[in-house]
Formats: structure tokens, C-alpha cells, sequence
């Protein structure tokens, strides 16, 4: 039965990169080799200021990279071949991004890095390697993976694994396998590796397909739980009724539990609706309407979360944002993360930029300038009209878009100086916040007032903050766009 010695993880991106350094961590007599074409990313890898921002992660990188006994065991590499040919297991966590263009555009998923990632290692692995299939990816991709290593190196005996990852439930792990003896033993050869901090109970071997669609079915369900309470939250907005209550009251119930049951801005994240997506195409190909619909909506119900919270934000600003201020606190997607993909901020931004505020000033302590500005910049509105001149105090709203805990009541209330630099001569003073700790999409707006010579500032929040060692990291000064 193999033993492995020797894992390759192919794609060092915001799944493989961490996970990677657990597998290392917990395997010090496994060597761990991570391999990106990226070499900018790659580098970040080889350095203290990683690309990707979890919490506690670095500790993991730097044990497995630098002290681990006997020997470091985790190391970070450009080179495909070289990384390939002398692993046992070879993990491919490539991207598989909604496809823009060409059949099923806008729903199919985009293969095309997966395939070429599959080819590099089709060239280079060893005969009888352990390929397992990490991206999330439609339902049959291990057959297309197959035909992939049949065309590059005929002949040559490899075992194909799909062992999607479930990281953001932490430990559970699923994974499919043909159901051949040497299918089954390359399955057990990959779950030793695991077994050393997952629970056997919590490790399920099922057949291929069931492990690809697992993947999809897990993402869509958490989503559609989003959607679902924030429906709710629209029907509360109407009649009194409190989601948070009804949060806690639903949640109570053993058959739903009480997670995923937070109203808010809706979901964001590269996952969710790209996996919503893939498992609409997948019903439409299977001449499946009614199924394909029902995930549809809801994607349906999350945009209209989020335009319901802007359309409130700008009536709440009497319809008129020009020459108005406005502060984001929170930017990227998810809190104690680095990761701006398909974050619900953006949309709210660009709509409010549409209706041509003075100022818009974005800070979000784990996300990176370049990166906003890469998504906001180019939607500045042109200025062909002056804003006229205000006559009075300047209006402005704060939003908080991302529940990091130093943007939650009390922790904001602790850091009431931060808004005096709103102004230099003390307009602030009347600058009111308004948010419950947790954050409801009926509480986020929070009007006070500028006086019309304010200055916004917002970099002075990252330096009081005790909770910096994540954006130290990922972006010293925290992001002020
Ligand atoms: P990512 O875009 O952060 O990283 C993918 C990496 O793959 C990039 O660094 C890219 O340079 C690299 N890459 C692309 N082609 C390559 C090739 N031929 N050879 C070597 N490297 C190559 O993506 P991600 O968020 O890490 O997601 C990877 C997969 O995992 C996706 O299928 C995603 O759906 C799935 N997934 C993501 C999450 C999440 O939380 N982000 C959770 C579970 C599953």
C-alpha cells in the first residue's frame, strides 16, 4: 500500500496556500511542496508577508517552513515539473472561475486553468500518483481529468481522487474514489494524511460524482440560508417584526441551528454564486427548469438585499448624494480575511459613486489599495457638473459593510477620537453611529454630520487597533482608498 512521502499542492491560492501549511503542520515527516505559476504570489509565499490573510496562519507557514523537526518540511516552488515528479500525491486547487464567455457564459464553469494545470502534471508525475482533484468543479470533471492523463502519458497507471475542499467548516472532509481495490487504497493512502487531526468519523469516502456534487450542493445550501433569512428581513422591514429576534427564535430549533442565520448585506466570497452558477448549468443540461430556477432565485433574493440596503442608504440621504460624505468601514467580503472577490461592498460603492457624493472614503483593514482601487477606480463618475456649494453642515453617512469586530458597537464607540479626525475643527463631535454588535442590514446606516471644510481620515483607526497582527501582515496601514 502507498505510503506518502511526498505531497505536491498545485495553485497557491487562497484554498491551497493554507491548507497546505496544515497539511504540513501536521505531517512534520511529509514533504510539502506548494507550486504557482504566480511568481509574485510565490514570493509573498517564501516571505512574512503572505498573500493570503487567515488568522494564525502565519504560525503554521513559519513552523512547517522554517523550524520544523527534523527537517522544514514545507516549501513554496514556480517550478511544475520538478515539484510534480517526485510526489506521491499531487493536490490541484487551480481556480474555476464562472466562464464570461462562450457556451454556458455566465453559469458553466471556466476549466480552462484546471485542464492546463492537469496537463503540466500528466508530463511529469510519476507512474502510479495519487491525483486528486481539490477545485471545486462541475459533476464528471474526474472523467475529462482521466481522459487528460490517458492522452499526455498512455499507458501509465495513475489514481484519481476528488476531494473537495470544505475548509470553511474546518475539519469535514469528503472524498470519492473509483471503487477499484487500487481506487479504494489510494483513497486510504490520502485519508492517513488527514487522520492525523480529522476524525475518522468525520472522514466519508464516497463514490466520484457524489464527492463533485457534495461540494456544489454544501455551497449552494449555505447560500440559499443567506437568502432566506434576508428575505425575511425585507418582510420585517415592513411590519416590525425583528430578524435578530427571529434569528434567535429559528435558530433555536435543533432541526435549522442557529448558524448562517445572520440577515445582513447578503453573501459575496468567489465560492457561492459561482457554485450556484455551476449546479444551474448543470440542472439546465439536464433538462432540469424547475431545479435550475430555484437555486436561480436564490441568487435573485441576495442582489436584492443588497440594492434594497442601497436604495435605503440613499433615501435616507434625502435622495441627494451630491456634495454628501460618506465613510465604508469594511471593504472585503468576509471579516479576518484578505479576500475582496465578488464582496457585495463593491456593488454598493459603485451605485453610490453613481449618484455623485463629494467624497467616498473606504477603509477595511485587511484589503489592499490597489485592489480597490482596481475595482472602484475606473467608476468615479465624471465630474461635468460642479456640486453645489453646501449651505450648511455637510451631511454624511457611515456604512459598515464588513463586521469585523473593531467596526462593531462597542468596539467603535471605544474608538469615538477616530471620527473627531473627520474634521479638524471638531464638526464630528455630532457625528452619531448607530450599529447593534451584530450586524443587521436595518442598522448599518449611521447619519451625522461634516462641516463643509472636513477632511475624511481614516487611516488613524489602524494604529489603536489591537487586533492588527492579521493586516500587519497583509497590509501594514490597513486600506484607505
Ligand atoms: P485562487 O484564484 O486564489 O488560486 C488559484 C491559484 O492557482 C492561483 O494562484 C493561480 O496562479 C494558480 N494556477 C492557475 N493555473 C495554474 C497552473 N496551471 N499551474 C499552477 N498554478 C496555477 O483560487 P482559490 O480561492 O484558492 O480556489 C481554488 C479552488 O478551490 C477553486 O476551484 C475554488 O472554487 C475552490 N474553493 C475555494 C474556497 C475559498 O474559500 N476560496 C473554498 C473551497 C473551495
Amino acid at each position: 500500500q502507498t505510503r506518502v512521502k511526498n505531497i505536491c499542492c498545485v495553485g497557491a491560492g487562497y484554498v491551497r496556500g493554507p491548507t497546505s501549511a496544515v497539511i504540513a503542520f501536521q505531517n512534520p515527516d511529509i514533504r510539502v511542496t506548494v507550486m504557482d505559476l504566480d511568481e509574485a504570489r510565490m514570493k509573498k509565499w517564501n516571505s512574512k508577508h503572505l498573500p493570503v490573510a487567515e488568522p494564525g496562519l502565519i504560525d503554521f507557514v513559519r513552523v512547517s517552513r522554517e523550524n520544523s523537526t527534523p527537517n522544514p518540511n514545507l516549501f513554496f516552488s514556480t517550478n511544475v515539473s520538478e515539484c510534480v515528479a517526485v510526489a506521491d500525491v499531487v493536490l490541484v486547487s487551480v481556480n474555476t472561475p464562472t466562464k464570461l464567455s462562450g457556451i454556458g457564459a455566465g453559469a458553466a464553469t471556466n476549466l480552462v486553468a484546471l485542464e492546463s494545470a492537469m496537463i503540466s502534471v500528466a508530463k511529469a508525475a510519476k507512474s502510479g500518483a495519487i491525483i486528486v482533484e481539490k477545485s471545486t468543479v462541475p459533476c464528471g470533471t474526474a472523467r475529462t481529468i482521466r481522459e487528460i492523463l490517458t492522452l499526455y502519458r498512455p499507458g501509465v497507471p495513475f489514481e484519481i481522487l476528488s476531494n473537495p475542499e470544505f475548509l470553511a467548516e474546518g475539519t469535514a472532509t469528503d472524498y470519492g474514489s473509483s471503487q477499484s481495490s487500487s481506487g479504494l487504497a489510494a483513497a486510504t493512502a490520502l485519508e492517513k494524511v488527514y487522520a492525523k487531526w480529522v476524525e475518522p468519523s468525520r472522514i466519508v469516502t464516497v463514490n466520484l460524482w457524489s464527492s463533485e456534487l457534495s461540494k456544489l450542493v454544501a455551497n449552494a445550501m449555505l447560500a440559499q440560508r443567506i437568502s432566506s433569512i434576508n428575505a425575511v428581513s425585507a418582510i420585517c422591514d415592513q411590519t416590525g417584526a425583528d430578524i435578530d429576534e427571529i434569528s434567535k427564535a429559528v435558530g433555536l430549533d435543533q432541526r435549522l441551528g442557529g448558524k448562517f442565520l445572520k440577515a445582513g448585506l447578503g453573501f459575496g466570497g468567489s465560492c457561492f454564486k459561482k457554485d450556484i452558477l455551476s449546479l444551474v448549468y448543470l440542472s439546465r443540461s439536464l433538462h432540469l427548469p424547475e431545479v435550475a430556477d430555484y437555486w436561480m432565485s436564490v441568487l435573485a433574493i441576495n442582489d436584492f438585499q443588497r440594492d434594497r440596503f442601497v436604495n435605503k442608504v440613499v433615501s435616507k440621504l434625502h435622495n441627494a448624494l451630491m456634495g454628501k460624505k460618506i465613510a465604508i468601514l469594511g471593504y472585503i467580503f468576509k471579516q479576518d480575511t484578505n479576500d475582496s472577490r465578488e464582496s457585495p461592498a463593491i456593488e454598493v460603492i459603485k451605485t453610490l459613486l453613481a449618484e455623485r457624493p463629494a467624497e467616498i472614503a473606504i477603509f477595511d483593514p485587511g484589503c489592499n489599495v490597489a485592489e480597490v482601487r482596481q475595482n472602484i477606480g475606473r467608476h468615479v463618475a465624471p465630474s461635468e457638473a460642479k456640486p453645489p456649494k453646501p449651505l450648511g453642515p455637510v451631511e454624511a453617512a457611515v456604512l459598515i459593510l464588513t463586521p469585523w469586530d473593531q467596526f462593531r458597537y462597542p468596539a467603535l464607540a471605544k474608538q469615538h477620537s477616530v471620527f473627531r479626525k473627520y474634521s479638524s475643527d471638531g464638526g464630528v463631535e455630532d457625528l452619531k453611529v448607530f450599529q447593534k454588535p451584530e450586524l443587521s442590514e436595518t442598522d448599518i446606516v449611521a447619519l451625522g454630520e461634516f462641516k463643509p471644510s472636513s477632511t475624511m481620515s481614516l487611516t488613524e483607526m489602524t494604529s489603536s487597533d489591537p487586533l492588527n497582527r492579521l493586516h500587519e501582515q497583509a497590509c501594514p496601514n490597513g486600506c484607505v482608498y
